[in-house]
């Protein structure tokens, strides 16, 4: 494992002024030993830590980098907005602007309302839901992630069970799960979640059945509650919709996040005129949430998506990530579960519950300069190119041979154990 100096410095440094050292997702601490916490740069479909070196990154910020890192055109489009003003006393024209944009791209969606993270557009989902409808509760499915807000973080510290007195939990994917839960909350139903896809961590992806998807939407018609699809992950990576226009089903609420700016900080709320009474009812703002400049970098981001083939190209490449990575595990003796769409790849190893595997191979892959994750789902973005996913496929060739010499030794990671003992 090669020293990093500059992070170890970093990380002593951190420990003592910031919980843990670090919080929230990007926290290493889950991840192997050698993972690098900190970063100085990143371009295009690379990033550097703060040891220089340099990493083809399968995360992408956790979606966030759609079109690369440092698109020239997103970013040039938010300089000129910077000249002219950002976080102002009211908001520019660039808020009408993009609201036109998402409604005009997102089928289901008759308005926009702009912030700044996911958690704010999902949980403003689930109010606008209940003030559309007067009703409380909220159906969730089991190990979907909606944010980090009381009502849905997968963590307990601080949370208190009159938080979720009215969130119940149901089987994604599974009607008579849906069904039943449908029916328990009788009258009270103001609405249902659905990720896109099944995304859950440390889990094999799963693709949504149309029938559960039509499914939600006919009991969400039958009982007055809303449908809300959670695309703040899998947004403009699937189609350049919502989600689950895939399958026909078109929901009231969308929550958006993460990538329709390249990485410029905003996220929204889309929804449908059903909803705009509990929509105009709510207060929901904050003080970033109406900066000029991340309006800026999404109406230019939305611009490409609509005028380029940067979701075919992703497909392309994944489909090549996918074909291509089989046969070298088999060549090691591995058999890997590639599952979820070919763009937002999850990559688990077979008899592995403990993921002593896929740790030493997302170590041994950044060893050779290739960031994979072994929980997680991973992301491509546009900028990757076919060079990229060889260069990657022969890292994990020289990756894979060295975890078959190691495989008797290993040991499984001490703190993911404990989390999943706690679960
Ligand atoms: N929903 C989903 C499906 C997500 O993947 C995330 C973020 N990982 C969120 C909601 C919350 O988004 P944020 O971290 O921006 O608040």
């Amino acid at each position: 494992m090669s020293a990093k100096p500059n992070d170890l410095a970093l990380r002593e440094r951190a420990v003592k002024v910031i919980p843990n050292g670090m919080f929230g997702h990007e926290a290493t601490h889950l991840l192997p030993a050698s993972f690098p916490q900190f970063f100085s740069k990143a371009k295009g479909a690379y990033i550097w830590d703060v040891d220089g070196n340099r990493y083809l990154d399968m995360m992408c910020a956790y979606g966030p980098n759609l079109l690369g890192y440092g698109d020239e055109r997103v970013d040039a489009a938010a300089t000129r907005q910077l000249a002219l003003g950002d976080t102002m006393t009211g908001p520019g024209a660039v808020l009408v602007e993009l609201s036109e944009t998402l409604v005009s791209m997102v089928s289901h969606a008759d308005w926009a309302m702009v912030c700044k993270n996911g958690t704010d557009a999902t949980t403003m989902a689930m109010t606008v839901a209940r003030a559309q409808t007067g009703k409380r509760r909220i159906l969730v499915a089991d190990g979907a992630y909606h944010g980090a807000a009381p009502w849905c973080t997968p963590m307990p510290g601080g949370i208190v069970p009159e938080e979720r007195a009215f969130i119940s939990k149901y089987a994604w994917n599974d009607i008579s799960s849906l069904e039943a839960a449908v029916a328990e909350a009788g009258d009270d139903l103001a609405a249902i979640f659905a990720s896109p896809f099944k995304h859950d961590a440390f889990q094999d992806q799963t693709l949504p059945d149309p029938a559960y998807a039509r499914l939600a939407r006919e009991l969400c018609d039958a009982t007055g509650a809303k449908l809300i699809v959670d695309d703040v992950r899998a947004g403009f990576r699937l189609v350049r919709d919502c989600s689950w226009e895939l399958v026909g089903v078109r929901p009231d609420l969308s929550s958006w996040g993460k990538s329709f700016a390249n990485g410029h900080p905003i996220s929204a709320l889309l929804g449908s005129d059903s909803c705009r009474v509990g929509a105009e009812a709510i207060y929901a703002t904050g003080s970033f949430w109406f900066s000029a400049v991340p309006m800026a970098a999404a109406i230019e981001t939305l611009r490409i998506l609509r005028e380029s083939d940067y979701l075919e190209h992703m497909v392309a490449l994944g489909t090549k990530l996918r074909e291509g990575l089989e046969p070298v595990a088999a060549r090691h003796g591995f058999s890997l579960r590639q599952t979820g769409p070919v763009q937002m790849p999850q990559i688990l190893f077979d008899e592995d519950p403990d993921f002593r595997i896929g740790f030493a191979w997302a170590e041994a892959m950044l060893e050779r300069g290739v960031y994979v994750h072994p929980w997680h789902n991973m992301f491509l973005n546009a900028a990757m190119t076919e060079a990229d996913i060889d260069l990657l496929l022969e890292a994990a060739d020289g990756a894979l041979a060295h975890v078959r010499k190691s495989v008797a030794a290993l040991q499984p990671h001490p703190l993911l154990m404990l989390m999943l003992g706690a679960h």
